[in-house]
């Protein structure tokens, strides 16, 4: 049987999923598989729908195991791929389709266009990356609560944990569970609105809109600036990522907290996600006490068995073939950040690639032994090197000294710190003997400073530089 193409085993099983799959489902979802292939035992497939994919491992996975194991007489493995440049050719061709044939076509082909129509649309205005899923989010002791919550919030939204706040260090997790409630509520309630957000885009979405309207600047609301609001009101599910950016920016402070309030008043679902907890972001009281009016929760970095895993799901999404001992080294050696973690992981398998070299442990060693030295780089060892530099101790550093050398030389120390160690300002400030506000103070500050002054730039590159090289 497996002397059959690709193309002549899909009209076989197709002809065996059409009379298990009920007719809504078939026409939107199987109908439009396209056969790519069929060589060791795994049937490939490719889409035009984003969605189908996932909807159909889901729900009909059962169905076509069966329906490929009658055909050929023993189980296969089928992979289904979303093909964008086909998904663009195949919505083009459907427009003209749908335009001149709508005699013709069933009312089950109308109305799984329908349908599908409006799940693309749903999914572009949404604004997700189908890559996060809870379904491949590793859960751990670090972000039980964050997932749990999430998960409630995404089975019933508005009516627990309104908002819903997450916070933790970058590369944690927090947009890929944020970004996994919008997922949950597209798929699962397909009458909800649901909007996701960074914040970064909004702020300048919103400051363009006053570019363009040259009188009157932030006195009346233009037709542009209403449209902005209807656009952030006219929802559901508000998804809104990296909350911190909003941080002196302070007309879209007050647009945000009125859009929050309009929401919060009709009892729609927020969830925002910020890298510090709300009372450390500086923020005026009245929008950090609507942060904390739903649940706040914290991601922290993951433990082993959780870093394990992700290495392992990452291994086999990309079908290679990974000795354990490497899986072993990597995750003893990147635990603050999930980011970072799976860059050691992909750093190594495309070297493997280039060097068509197996992926062993000595391999993964020669790879990542630069940046496990960076890691070596403790709170203690980078502020005395910048002490050295600057031709000051750590001690001054940790005085109360408000000389203007000190304390820029400080603030520079505290802000390569964060950068280098990823470690909490509560843990940085503990270090230097100050409040864990005047470490975020430093950090925004010099941040700053630096999109202007060419010298600080420069000082802070070389120190970069000699910290990584010694
Ligand atoms: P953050 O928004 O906190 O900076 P992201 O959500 O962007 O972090 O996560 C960084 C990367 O790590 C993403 O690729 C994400 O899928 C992955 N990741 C983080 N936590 C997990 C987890 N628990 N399970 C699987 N992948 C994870
Ligand atoms: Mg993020």
């Amino acid at each position: 049987m497996d002397d059959f193409t690709a193309k002549e085993i899909w009209q076989k099983v197709k002809l065996e999923l059409r009379n298990h799959i009920p007719d809504s489902t078939y026409y939107l979802w199987v109908e439009k598989l396209e056969p790519v292939s069929y060589e060791n035992g795994v049937f490939k497939l490719v889409t035009v729908l984003a969605l189908a994919p996932q909807i159909i491992k889901q729900n009909h996975k059962k169905h076509f195991d069966e329906a490929f194991k009658k055909v050929l007489g023993h189980d296969v493995v089928f992979n289904i791929e979303f093909d964008e440049d086909l998904s663009k050719k195949y919505q083009e061709e459907m427009k003209k389709e749908l335009k001149k044939s709508k005699l013709y076509t069933s009312p089950e082909e109308q109305n799984s266009a329908k349908v599908m129509k409006n799940l693309s649309h749903m999914q572009s205005t949404a604004n997700l990356d189908l890559k996060y899923k809870f379904e491949n989010f590793v859960v751990g002791e670090n972000n039980r609560r964050a997932y749990g919550t999430a998960k409630i919030v995404a089975q019933t939204p508005s009516v627990q944990f309104n908002p819903l706040f997450i916070y933790g260090a970058p590369g944690l997790g927090k947009t890929h569970i944020m970004q996994a409630i919008g997922h949950y509520i597209i798929f699962n309630k397909p009458e909800l609105r649901v909007k996701y957000v960074k914040t970064v885009d909004y702020v300048n979405e919103y400051m363009s809109k006053f570019s363009l309207s040259n009188d009157n600047r932030f006195k009346n609301v233009t037709p542009e600036i209403n449209k902005f609001r209807q656009k952030y009101r006219n929802i559901d599910v508000l998804l809104i990522d990296d909350i911190q950016f909003i941080e002196s920016k302070n007309k879209t402070i007050d647009e945000v907290f009125h859009t929050f309030d309009y929401l919060l008043n009709k009892n729609k679902q927020i969830v925002i996600t910020s890298d510090r907890q709300p009372k450390d972001i500086m923020l005026p009281e009245r929008l950090t006490s609507r942060f904390v009016k739903g649940v706040v929760v914290e991601i922290t970095p993951p433990e082993y068995a959780v870093r394990l895993q992700i290495l392992k799901n990452l291994a086999q999404q990309k079908g290679l073939n990974v000795d354990d001992s490497v899986f072993e080294y990597i995750a003893d050696n990147f635990y603050t950040n999930v980011r970072e973690l799976e860059g050691a992981f992909n750093n190594v398998a495309v070297f493997a690639e280039i060097d068509n070299a197996d992926i062993t442990l000595d391999f993964a060693q020669s790879v990542l032994k630069c940046e496990i030295k960076q890691r070596l780089l403790t709170i203690d060892v980078i502020a005395d090197k910048i002490a050295e530099f600057f031709e000051l101790t750590v001690d001054d550093f940790k005085s109360p000294a408000r000389a203007q050398k000190v304390s820029k030389a400080r603030q520079i120390a505290v802000f390569i710190i964060k950068e280098i160690t990823g470690e909490s300002y509560e843990n940085i400030a503990k270090f230097f003997n100050k409040k864990h506000t005047t470490m975020i103070y430093s950090c925004d500050t010099i941040e700053e400073e630096m999109k202007t002054n060419s010298e600080l730039r420069k000082t802070i590159e070389y120190l970069r530089k000699i910290l990584k090289e010694d």
